[in-house]
């Protein structure tokens, strides 16, 4: 728990969020974390004796409690719940506060990020915005220097306003986050592989680190690049992972959503109120759209992992410098191995010339131009141009952001169909020498040719 936690003003418990709950936790026994008398978050769906189920199994089979045992949870568009009594007394009163939707969502969250309490919010960054108001004025947050731009937004924000220290340092580098930690550090910020640098950040060990700094530290990873399917920081010493959902866990691009997961319950209480106090709970339909995507996570996950694997080794052999954790090459290899399942669907290359990558980026087809990733559809595009572009450019540079980057987000299209369309854009831009044999990257930095 962070020093925040030990605040008398700060929330007790969602009971005072409701003021119904503790009521209601004398009526009933089994009532969970939100007063409600559902299963108990996370729902159980193993067997009680017998084998676990796989992450894969657990993405698809959801258990609810509907009236007519409808097999897609129904979306209760609704804002308010009638009451049986003047006192209340019903599971839900209000959406603000709880939705049978979202609590459904909420509930499978939970049990595949390994968590003991899962909360949806209205997108990626709300979640962050949640999690930081856990920070009082004067504490401290070390997080690292190649963050997603709307991170750094947020947490300028509160350097500029909430009187709140902000350390950006190289988080691949255990030394660096030690040499900021102290008792003052309230919150550690950490998200792997970043982005577009795809740099590996050791969860585990910065997590003893500032756990042994501070003991109410809190250490928050923001999981969006891996997602469940592949990560789960929360197993590794994390005491809080978010999500944007907006990404690989909707997996269209149709909806924006957020969402956070615990362990302790009095961290998921307090982030609870918040939500409540402020607004952003998921909406009802919208839960139901992330409740659906999650269904197909691990086939989406899957089959754009392999085909991200073919494009990274199709560009490094053919003499780009590409960063992406599925190569040998890639020099925090064997430290991505050893915490993630898997190595994700993004990848950047450099090409040595910001006008050459711009003629690349506007030379494909079916790589669509587009901030964010995530999609089933693959999408391309120039961090420094668009995503991170609300990083100054100063900022950028000191941080070793190439400007000739370009961000492949890899969908679930034919991957032989992907490579010929990026071979023609390759081709078209200029990028590439093509002689008989083929065709080689003209000048991209550091180059290691034929490496695989
Ligand atoms: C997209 C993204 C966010 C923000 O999520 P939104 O849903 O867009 O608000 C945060 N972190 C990372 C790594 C992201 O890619």
């Amino acid at each position: 728990m962070s020093s925040a936690s030990s605040s008398s003003s700060a929330p007790g418990s969602s009971a005072a969020s409701t003021g119904k709950t503790s009521m209601l936790s004398k009526a009933f026994s089994k009532v969970d974390l939100d007063g409600h008398d559902l299963p108990p978050s996370p729902a159980p769906s193993s067997p009680h004796n017998g084998r676990k189920y796989a992450l894969a199994t657990e993405l698809v089979y959801t258990e609810s409690n509907d009236q007519y045992n409808a097999s897609s949870v129904p979306i209760y568009q609704t804002a308010t719940f009638k009451q049986t009594s003047g006192g209340g007394g019903g599971e839900y009163d209000y959406t603000r506060s709880g939705n049978p939707t979202r609590s459904h969502l909420e509930r499978h969250l939970a049990k595949i990020m390994s968590a003991n309490r899962a909360l949806a919010v209205s997108s990626g960054m709300g979640a962050l915005d949640v999690i930081t108001r856990l920070l009082r004025p004067g504490d401290e947050v070390v997080t690292g220097d190649d963050l997603y731009g709307g991170t750094n937004r947020l947490l300028k924000y509160l350097a500029t306003n909430g009187d709140i220290t902000v350390h950006h340092v190289d988080t691949t580098n255990p030394d660096k986050v030690q040499e900021v930690l102290g008792p003052k550090t309230a919150m550690v910020l950490l998200e792997t592989p970043t982005n577009p640098l795809i740099k590996i950040v050791d969860i585990s060990t910065i997590a003893s680190l500032a756990h042994a700094a501070n003991p109410k530290a809190l250490v928050a990873v923001d999981n969006t690049m891996l997602s469940p399917m592949l990560l789960n920081p929360l197993d590794i010493g994390a005491d809080i992972v978010y999500e944007s959902g907006t990404k690989y866990l909707s997996g269209h691009h149709d909806l924006m959503a957020g969402v956070i997961a615990v362990q302790d319950p009095a961290i998921g209480d307090k982030l609870f109120f918040t939500i409540n106090a402020s607004g952003c709970g998921l909406s009802p339909f919208d839960s139901w759209l992330l409740l659906r995507g999650i269904k197909t996570l691990g086939v989406r996950m899957e089959k754009q992992q392999s085909n991200a694997q073919r494009i990274a080794e199709f560009l490094e052999s053919h003499g780009f410098k590409v960063r992406y954790p599925g190569l040998r090459s890639h020099p925090q290899y064997d430290l991505h191995w050893s915490m993630a399942r898997g190595a994700g669907a993004v990848l950047s290359f450099e090409t040595g010339d910001v006008q050459v990558s711009e003629r690349i980026v506007e030379s494909a087809r079916l790589w669509g131009i587009s901030v964010s990733f995530g999609c089933v559809n693959s999408l391309i595009s120039m961090p420094c141009r668009m995503s991170h572009a609300s990083i100054d450019a100063k900022t950028r540079a000191e941080r070793q952001m190439p400007e000739d980057i370009i961000r492949l987000c890899v969908g679930i299209e034919d991957v032989d169909d992907l490579i010929d369309d990026l071979s023609r854009a390759l081709v078209q831009a200029g990028a590439v020498n093509v002689t008989l044999n083929g065709f080689h990257a003209l000048n991209a930095p550091g180059q290691t040719v034929g490496s695989s």
